[in-house]
């Protein structure tokens, strides 16, 4: 739990709480990892499809944390869903940014892990297992049309704009309402 929080925070969480709720609605059910059926969907994830390795530098014996594929943000919009979800270690879970100040895609992620780690022959096979797993596996990402790619991209971004005008007007009112009982 962060100890400071900005407006910027809370509508970050706004955003993530959306493309949750977008992401159960593809699945028709409940993704909350911390229990029940869900956290065995991501037990299988790690242990029996990625064989309890990070999907990206392939250690095993460490813990992993759960990474969204298509980053769980206002960059890529992806969903909270099993088909987006591949263990990663703790230095791979931190995606690193490009020259244009962007994080980089799960696949570019994958390369300069490869690169960095001179396992360069293991990229292919890392890759398609993550792409058989994002299309093809038993959790299948949705297949998304242009359509609503655009329209989760859409209102998540204005999701993220009203909390921050939200915040920012509750703070003004604040400051009005401190002025009068000064007064
Ligand atoms: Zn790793």
């Amino acid at each position: 739990m962060a100890l400071y929080n900005t407006p910027y925070d809370a509508a970050n969480t706004a955003v993530r709480a959306f493309l949750t709720k977008i992401g159960e609605y593809y699945l028709e059910r409940s993704f909350n990892t911390s229990s029940g059926l869900a956290k065995k969907d991501w037990l299988k994830i790690r242990d029996e499809i990625f064989e309890g390795c990070c999907a990206y530098c392939g250690v095993s014996g460490v813990k992993l944390q759960m990474d969204h594929l298509i980053m769980f943000n206002r960059q890529e919009f992806g969903l909270h869903h099993p088909g987006n979800i591949a263990p990663a270690c703790s230095p791979c879970n931190k995606r690193t940014k490009n020259n244009n100040r962007k994080y980089n895609s799960w696949e570019n992620h994958l390369s300069i892990i490869c690169e960095r780690n001179k396992s360069k022959e293991q990229f292919f096979d890392r890759w398609k297992r993550i792409k058989q797993h994002i299309d093809e596996g038993d959790f299948a990402y949705p297949k998304l049309t242009e359509g609503e790619s655009k329209a989760i991209k859409i209102i998540a971004s204005n999701l993220y704009e009203r909390i921050k005008t939200e915040f920012e007007s509750s703070i003004e009112l604040y400051q009005e309402l401190d002025k009068e009982f000064i007064k």
